[in-house]
């Protein structure tokens, strides 16, 4: 695996196979990374000749008030994961660098960037698509692999990448979880032993609300409700959202219909640990 620091490094290690037509797969991180991360890899490494994984934690996604100074960080231990899993080449910009000191540009997307997450983090999604504007503009993927879990994310940055005609194809993959169904996250290493036992909740409730989905409710009101019941046993937490959105437009819906996708998201604080997991469900 090649390591690369500065940006003129990819242009001298990807010229080439892209020239000749490799395929090359991305898979953007910002470290710490679980087995959620490595999964992401292993859909690139199946479906592209070339894999680039970049590890960067973007200040330009964290509110001033937000945890960047805290976020965890092992570059050591992510280098020997993603050697592990073969990945050709590793991009850890130096933050100096990547953001020059007269950097001034900013790259949103209006409607998909402000509810669920939007409404607590209204600057986040502008961070997170002007650092994946630049990533993608540097490695020029073929394939970009995002996760289910950040859904939210994951339909921003597809619909940036439409509206701004990016060629790049975007593949979007299932959360992988603990074993008691917490979602993995870099940032469940913060929780105290109680919250990390509470946070299972967190998916139970989603489940319960999947399953009066299933079993034909489709009052939202209601399954918002049955959810915030199970969301009791994490007394220690406290909820941020649940909300029911169409899958697409993350439009909240109050009835649900047969046959449309929906997206039930939920984001929870363990005091300044905020977790976010999410169910697709098609009633
Ligand atoms: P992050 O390092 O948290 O910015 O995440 C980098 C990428 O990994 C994003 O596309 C995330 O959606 C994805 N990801 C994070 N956690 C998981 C998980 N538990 N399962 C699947 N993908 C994940």
């Amino acid at each position: 695996m090649q390591i690369l620091h500065r940006r003129a490094e990819l242009n001298r290690v990807l010229g080439n196979p892209r020239r000749k037509g490799r395929s090359i797969g991305f898979v953007p991180t910002m470290g710490y990374l679980h087995d959620g991360h490595l999964s992401l890899v292993r859909h690139a490494k199946k479906e592209n000749d070339i894999v680039v994984a970049s590890i960067f934690v973007n200040p330009l996604q964290f509110g001033p008030k937000e945890d960047f100074w805290r976020y965890p960080r092992n570059l050591v231990r992510d280098t020997q994961l993603l050697k592990t899993a073969q990945v050709d080449v590793l991009f850890t910009p130096v933050l100096k660098e990547f953001y020059l000191p007269d950097f001034q540009t900013s790259v949103s997307i209006k409607g998909l960037s402000q509810p669920l997450c939007g409404v607590s983090r209204p600057t986040h999604f502008a961070g997170v698509t002007t650092v994946v504007s630049k990533l993608l503009n540097l490695v020029q993927p073929t394939r970009l692999y995002l996760g289910q879990k950040d859904y939210q994310q994951y339909r921003v940055i597809a619909q940036m990448i439409k509206d701004l005609d990016m060629p790049v194809e975007v593949k979007l993959v299932p959360i992988v979880r603990e074993a008691d169904g917490l979602a993995m996250s870099s940032r469940n290493v913060l929780l105290s032993t109680l919250e990390r036992r509470e946070a299972a909740f967190i998916h139970r409730a989603l489940k319960k609300g999947e399953e009066l989905i299933r079993s034909g409710q489709s009052d939202t009101g209601k399954i918002k409700k049955a959810v915030k019941e199970v969301l009791k046993f994490a007394p220690h937490g406290r909820l941020d959202y649940l909300e029911i959105v169409d899958a697409a437009t993350l439009v909240p819906v109050v009835k649900l219909k047969n046959g449309s996708k929906v997206l039930m998201a939920m984001a929870y604080y363990f005091s300044k640990t905020r977790l976010i997991d999410n169910i697709l469900v098609t009633p």
